[in-house]
């Protein structure tokens, strides 16, 4: 019986472990969530359902990219300007200069930069009952980036892989709930934000409240030009950041976020694997 009672009250601790709330793992005096990169990736970058749902435990990253969490960047600033003069990527479209370091917030007096890069969708335009054919293609005006433009995120990414920075990688920015209501003007620095575009349908929903992404989410040009913004940060940091989703950032806060949709995380993972490669030969 007394033993029956430990192995409840033992698999009752393993469960409350397992479901974490990020929010709650938030570890005020260092600034960061609790646990390595690998563990926190883990957490951040967790499967997001339709209307925000978080129903997985943890998030099945690659072993490869989990390596890459815990090692230096370990690319020279040559190959890294090589590959974007050989590419023609200008500083604005890549959230600019990679000279110059990454925002940062005040720890204790000391200057901490950004760890975190989130990853969002803009949730827009919204459409009733199907997308337009075009979404992926330059003839939507939507992926012209001249339309994105509101100081909401550090960069706009269109479906067809442009980039324009908003906000230099340099400033402070905040965009998330936990950072707004939360943690307060002291977090402005500590998250890179990325907006991806990517249209809504409804119903479900409605008009304000469109939950209906594309499948497939995002396109390989978006996945493309994200690694590349996940490359230069974390350059400019010299030491790599950990990739976090929106909905995630903000999980059981007050009118939390559903976005990014559909997000395929080993795409992602996959093509920064290849990037940095492409880098090192140039
Ligand atoms: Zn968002």
């Amino acid at each position: 019986m007394k033993n029956l009672f430990l192995i409840i009250l033992i698999s009752f601790k393993i469960t409350t472990i397992q479901a974490q709330i990020p929010s709650e793992e938030f570890d005020k005096a260092k600034m960061e969530y609790k646990g390595t990169k690998s563990v926190q990736a883990k957490m951040l970058m967790r499967h997001v359902e339709i209307w925000g749902k978080i129903t997985e435990k943890e998030a099945k990253l690659d072993t490869a990219f989990l390596k890459l969490l815990s090692i230096k960047v370990g690319i020279t600033k040559e190959h890294l300007q090589k590959y974007l003069s050989s590419n023609n990527i200008t500083n604005n479209e890549i959230g600019g200069d990679i000279n110059s370091p990454v925002s940062h917030i005040t720890v204790n007096g000391k200057k901490v930069f950004a760890k975190y890069f989130v990853i969002h969708d803009v949730s827009s335009p919204v459409f009733k009952t199907d997308f337009p054919s075009n979404i992926n293609d330059e003839s939507w005006s939507f992926n012209n980036v001249s339309k994105w433009t509101k100081k909401v995120t550090h960069v706009y990414l269109t479906r067809t892989g442009k980039s324009k920075a908003v906000a230099d990688f340099s400033e402070g920015l905040r965009a998330t709930k936990f950072e707004l209501k939360t943690l307060g003007t002291q977090s402005r620095g500590l998250y890179i934000h990325i907006e991806l575009v990517q249209p809504r349908v409804y119903p479900p929903g409605n008009e304000k409240n469109a939950p209906v992404a594309p499948k497939p989410g995002f396109t390989d040009a978006q996945y493309d030009r994200l690694a590349l913004l996940y490359i230069c940060s974390s350059f400019r940091k010299s030491e790599w950041l950990v990739p976090a989703f929106h909905a995630n950032i903000d999980q059981k806060l007050n009118d939390s976020h559903d976005d990014p949709q559909n997000f395929e995380t080993k795409k992602f993972t996959d093509k920064i694997l290849e990037v940095l490669s492409e880098i090192k030969k140039k």
